[in-house]
């Protein structure tokens, strides 16, 4: 029997999303033992129960209401989305917070043979796609009159086996496309993963878990973007050195031992430092300039 009190999670058994879900909440402190064929994994400092799917399965198992979160890609969460409406199907849902893993784009490509000009070129064509809703959605906007053939796997192959005279897939670095003699023409969807929760009441005490999950997450997520700052600056121009670290209104600043010209600020930056900024620091008569990461932040 599954417990219903327990927080349940859907993330990608294995694949591109794994690494990137299974860090986060790692990040945030749930402590999993996960034993690596189990459909199921408990944590043991937490309410909390991972499910281990396929992505495919993510969206509709959130939809029903059968997990109250997972962590999707975009392209299934749309794609499965409009299925679910075309089909009449429950397709509610609440995205909470979207990840910086995941990255890619849904591109049309095609063979480096085809005389392309625009996506009126598509116009009596086939296009291989394991995406057909999206795709479709795009030839309706874009008014164009070709067709999106459902293939699982192999895109790639598809116009060389003379199923499809195009493909509309995954991209990330476009290397793929490339060893198959095709070329990217157009971006139809930018993609990156995403955590969504379920639509409908939530229990109390689960909402509260939810709640603290969603703030330790901003915090690894700021944390992630911001740095923290330490050098030895002169007296006389801290509003200079102030003006070129951002987010920087109100430094740390610390007594320097034996010199009373020059102190040590310390700060809390919003953006990475750049080389030139350092440099400019420098020159402003700046020593000691240390650039640190920052592993979690709150409040
Ligand atoms: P599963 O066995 O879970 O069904 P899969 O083969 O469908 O796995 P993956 O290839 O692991 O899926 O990709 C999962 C998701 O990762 C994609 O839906 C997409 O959101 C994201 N992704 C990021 N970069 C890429 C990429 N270069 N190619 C494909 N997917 C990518
Ligand atoms: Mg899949």
């Amino acid at each position: 029997m599954t417990d219903n009190s327990r927080l349940r999670i859907a993330i990608q058994k294995s694949g591109r999303l794994c690494e990137g879900s299974m860090d986060l909440l790692k990040a945030i402190g749930v402590k999993l033992s996960i034993r690596d064929r189990l459909l199921i994994a408990h944590a043991t400092n937490l309410p909390i129960d991972l499910l281990r799917v396929r992505d495919d399965d993510i969206p509709g198992l959130v939809m029903d209401g059968v997990v109250d979160l997972g962590f999707i890609g975009e392209n299934e969460l749309e794609e499965k989305m409009l299925e679910r409406q075309a089909l009449g199907k429950q397709h509610q849902f609440q995205t909470l917070e979207r990840m910086e893993f995941g990255g890619c784009r849904l591109s049309i490509a095609v063979p480096n043979e085809f005389d392309y000009q625009g996506a009126q070129s598509l116009a009596g064509k086939k296009v291989a796609t394991t995406y057909p809703y999206l795709l479709e959605r795009y030839f309706k906007e874009q008014n164009i009159n070709a067709k999106a053939v459902m293939l699982n796997g192999s895109v790639e192959v598809a116009p060389r086996a003379g199923l499809a005279d195009a493909i509309c897939d995954l991209v990330s670095t476009g290397a793929t496309l490339e060893a198959n003699g095709l070329e990217e023409k157009e971006v139809i969807f930018r993609s990156k993963a995403v955590l969504i929760q379920r639509a409908g009441d939530m229990p109390d005490a689960k909402q509260k878990l939810i709640d603290k999950l969603l703030t330790r997450i901003n915090g690894v997520m700021q944390a992630k973007e911001s740095k923290y700052i330490m050098l030895h600056a002169p007296k006389g121009r801290l509003d200079d050195v102030k003006a070129l670290l951002p987010g920087a209104e109100n430094p740390t600043l610390l007594p320097l031992a034996g010199s009373d010209e020059r102190v040590a600020v310390h700060v809390v930056s919003t953006e990475t430092l750049f080389w030139e900024t350092m440099e400019k620091l420098k020159a402003l008569g700046c020593s000691s300039i240390l650039v640190l990461p920052i592993e979690k932040m709150l409040g």
